[in-house]
């Protein structure tokens, strides 16, 4: 049916640029596939070559057991939904959505009977009669999803296509995507360089960094087992802190040295994460998530304590969140995933803490922090230094 599958797919444009790098993917038959990345990642690169509408450079692309990486596209069975929903301004929302049908020789009854279905779903009955003016941003963006769900197509591909909608509108119709895509079960596979609407729309989610596949997996699982730095610093907000440390193994317990502070690690540590071993003496990146840390009030607490000035407190209602200086250097991810470590003395982190927390800017907070939530990162690489019980599925 629709599964898709890409063979370590190759874009390199007409003036020599590498945009997409032995890309290889399999999408089952109704599976939701986000590709996500920052801009210029080459994700509408890799979503155009699925399309048909970018030539491959190299490596095959599967759709429903069938190569087409040669076919145009409309032979290739898909429907797209594009940023700007291209309808067509004089003609109705009738017409717009009937439009992809005239082009396919399908009959006047039954393409009325298509229409009109696709109109109950998205709920624009009472609009067909309309022009694309008349209609909101949302009804518009139904409108071109419309267009696509009569063609009754094995693949849906869309790009972008909640980028022009304010942010109110873009959650809703997130949902009502991801709903529509649920009772369709017809195989998506959707563009966005937004993190939040990958995670929430999602089966799987594929992260891509300069062209390159870094991850794919469940949302969750992106989440708690990211393969690198940069898949660890792209997906949750605000973004997991990476600090630049030294492990330290002595006496059997493990502790990481972040410039004058310790952090005394789980005495497990070794047995969750025997390749920490090999890093004894040597520094690592070390990652916390912001809810991985706690303000401590009484300050009674020793082994895994940061403490730091409180530069900003940012109260959210439901959660407040310290932004706290440490005197230790940084790490951001670099080129290709790799670290850069600043030579600077302090780093700025941020803790997700209980609108209980009395620390306010300017004071000194006392962050405890869940050691056993910690993330570790090689230094030259920024692979992770994996947990065994969190096998990860990287690249490929
Ligand atoms: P965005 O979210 O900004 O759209 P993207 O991840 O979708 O980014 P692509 O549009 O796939 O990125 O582009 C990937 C890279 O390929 C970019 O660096 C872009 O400048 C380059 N690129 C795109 N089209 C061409 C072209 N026709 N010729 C040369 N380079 C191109």
């Amino acid at each position: 049916m629709g599964s898709i599958r890409l063979d370590r797919i190759d874009k390199v444009y007409d003036n020599g640029f590498h945009a997409v790098k032995e890309l290889s993917l399999s999408i089952e038959d109704g599976e939701f596939l986000v590709l996500v990345g920052p801009s210029g990642c080459g994700k509408s690169t890799a979503l155009r070559m699925i399309a048909g509408l970018e030539e491959i450079t190299g490596g095959q692309l599967w759709i429903a057991d069938r190569e087409v990486s040669e076919l145009e596209p409309k032979h290739r069975d898909i429907a797209m939904v594009f940023q700007s929903y291209a309808l067509y301004p004089h003609l109705s929302v009738r017409d717009n959505i009937a439009f992809p049908l005239k082009l396919r020789k399908v009959t006047k009854a039954e393409a009325q009977r298509r229409v009109e279905e696709a109109a109950r779903i998205l709920e624009l009955t009472s609009e067909l009669d309309k022009r694309p003016a008349q209609l909101s941003g949302g009804q518009r963006q139904r409108v071109a999803m419309g267009r696509a769900i009569v063609r009754q197509p094995s693949v849906f591909l869309m790009d972008e296509p909640l980028s022009n909608l304010d942010a109110k509108l873009r959650v809703q119709m997130r949902a009502e995507i991801s709903a529509l895509q649920r009772s369709l079960g017809t195989t998506t596979v959707y563009v966005t360089h937004d993190q939040v609407e990958a995670m929430t729309m999602g089966t799987r989610v594929a992260v891509l960094s300069k062209g390159s596949l870094q991850q794919v997996d469940t949302p969750q699982r992106l989440y708690d087992a990211p393969a690198n730095l940069f898949v660890a610093t792209f997906i949750g907000s605000p973004q997991m802190n990476a600090l630049s440390g030294t492990v330290e193994l002595a006496d059997g317990g493990a502790r990481v040295r972040l410039g004058e502070q310790v952090l005394e690690l789980p005495p497990e540590i070794l047995d969750t994460r025997p390749g920490l071993a090999e890093y004894d003496g040597r520094d690592v990146v070390v990652g916390i998530r912001p809810e991985s840390m706690e303000d401590l009030a009484d300050g009674g607490r020793t082994g895994a304590v940061l403490t730091g000035e409180v530069l900003l407190r940012e109260g959210l209602g439901s959660e407040v969140l310290l932004h706290v200086r440490l005197p230790v250097r940084s790490v951001a991810a670099g080129d290709g995933g790799s670290p850069a470590v600043s030579s600077e003395g302090s780093v700025t982190v941020i803790a997700r803490v209980s609108p209980s927390s009395e620390s306010s800017t300017g004071s000194f907070a006392q962050l405890h922090v869940d050691t056993g939530q910690l993330h570790f990162f090689d230094p030259l690489t920024g692979s992770s230094i994996a947990r065994v019980d969190q096998q990860q599925h990287p690249a490929g």
